[in-house]
């Protein structure tokens, strides 16, 4: 396993002639005879209907799991999916060089689980945002894409009662929210109304600028698409407490912040990049992060041959770069070698480059319960509406040029496609715990070839219904409507 890796490093510092003999030759390098890579132990505690072993044996080995025999794929890999009954299940893993036996604990249904009951306060009680980012939710359920908005630290909300760990905010009397008790610290003080002094619009070369002047930081919320809606709440201004405000945009929405800068709101909306129609250079001037998912100590998922995600998703990305940097594409990575790097840096890096566009490579992995046979390919998520065009077109360009299942795009709430400015996407290329999908992770000319994909699909994106004509014919709309 740790030959792979070697070569895959390699590869990086241009030794190619090395890596392209070796990869004609494609196995597991594993350690054991038998290398069970999932589950990590043998014991482990899996509440879940169904599990999975995922490993590889040696080449020509077979594996039976409880005497059934089990599919083992030409690298030596496998993955196989088992039921577990309530309380103690036990699996005997046995091939020609030997056996294993592994435990796994199913927990017994509870019978002391109470659901939550909604708890309505007699009068309203402030409290006070303890964390930047902190989400504020439609419903009372600590994930998911049920987010409206994210607060900063110092915002005050008006709750009206609680559900388990959740408050339930007010931010106008015909529109409630939802908020961790972790995230805010309950105030003393009753809350009161902010005003609007005074809002204003000016752009620079790169944004359209809003500006809504306050006396205080409270919450708001905007929606997307050609007519961006901004509500800023509890501001007194009608029977519903809120201020709206319509922003007409004259060209696609790429990518926007909306945040406060002391007590001002600030809406900076990117302008669409300014296209020369350019055969050799399709992307000039489009700013691109590029983040391989995972790195250093945090491995991502492990494949059947014991193989890291980190690393396919480090060389696709750096594979990518090259690619788009051939198109003219200015190409900002948040990682360049096996690092850690947060997802927090991820998003900072991001926001501080300006970049227009943010791509984050990963290798996919399942929950307990699903069968690793059955999932094979691609699939690519957005959280923000406006990025469901990328995604579209990234996934499009793979499915044309590579023979690989495409499952689809998904709108999830990763945290690096939700907290950058970017219009961001994440790709989940292939699985690491499919034996097929790991066979093609490992295989150079895949990674080439995927990373050739994403390029494409993101210069089709671009290209799309370019909107250089109507910038000049009217200028962006900005009226409050309420
Ligand atoms: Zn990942």
């Amino acid at each position: 396993m740790d030959f792979l890796y070697f070569v895959i490093y390699y590869n990086h510092n241009m030794k190619k002639i090395l890596f392209t003999v070796i990869s004609t030759i494609l196995f597991c390098q594993t350690a054991h005879a038998l290398d069970v890579v999932y589950p990590a132990s043998a014991y482990s505690k899996i509440n879940s209907p169904a599990t999975f072993f995922v490993g590889a044996v040696k080449i020509g080995d077979t594996l039976s799991i409880n005497n059934e025999e089990i599919p083992i794929h030409r690298t030596g890999a496998f993955a196989q999916s088992v039921k577990l009954a309530p309380g103690r299940n036990e699996f005997v893993l046995t091939s020609e060089s030997g056996t294993k036996t592994y435990i796994i604990e199913r927990p017994l249904l509870g019978g002391n689980y109470k659901p939550a009951v909604f708890h309505k306060y007699n009068l309203p009680m402030t409290v006070e945002v303890s964390r930047t980012g902190a989400p504020i939710r439609a419903t009372a359920v600590q994930e998911g894409i049920n987010r409206i908005s994210h607060f900063q630290k110092g915002m005050q909300l008006k709750t009206v009662g609680e559900l388990g760990n959740m408050y339930k905010v007010e931010l106008s009397p015909s529109q409630q929210a939802w908020i961790a008790k972790s995230d805010v610290k309950m105030k003393a003080e009753p809350y009161e109304k902010a005003f609007l002094f005074d809002y204003r619009d000016r752009e620079t070369d790169s944004d359209y600028i809003y500006e809504f002047a306050l006396s205080k930081k409270t919450p708001y919320s905007i929606t997307e698409g050609d007519i961006m809606t901004l509500k800023i709440f509890n501001v007194g201004a009608n029977d519903d407490n809120t201020a709206i405000f319509k922003i007409t945009l004259n060209q696609r929405l790429m990518g926007y912040s909306l945040e406060y800068h002391g007590d001002t709101l600030v809406l900076k909306i990117k302008k669409e990049p300014n296209l020369k129609r350019a055969k050799k250079l399709p992307l000039k001037n489009i700013k691109i992060v590029v983040d391989a998912g995972h790195g250093g100590k945090e491995l991502g998922a492990v494949g059947c041959c014991r193989n890291y995600e980190k690393d396919f998703n480090l060389s696709i990305s750096r594979y990518l770069e090259e690619d788009l940097k051939k198109m003219g594409a200015n190409v900002f990575m948040t990682r360049y070698s096996d690092r850690y790097v947060s997802l927090n840096d991820r998003v900072k890096y991001t926001n501080e480059k300006d970049a227009q566009i943010f791509v984050s490579i990963h290798a996919n992995s399942l929950h307990d319960s699903k069968n690793p046979q059955k999932h094979r390919g691609s699939s690519a998520y957005y959280y923000y509406d406006e990025a469901r065009p990328l995604t579209e077109a990234i996934l499009n360009s793979v499915g044309r040029s590579m023979n690989l299942n495409i499952e689809g795009i998904k709108q999830a709430s990763f945290a690096v496609v939700r907290n950058t400015s970017a219009v961001s996407v994440l790709v989940e290329t292939a699985y690491v715990i499919n034996p097929y999908d790991n066979e093609l992770l490992m295989t150079d000319n895949f990674r080439k070839k995927y990373a050739q994909a994403v390029a494409e699909g993101i210069k089709d994106y671009v290209w799309q219904n370019q909107t250089r004509v109507s910038r000049h014919k009217h200028k962006m709309k900005f009226e409050k409507i309420s």
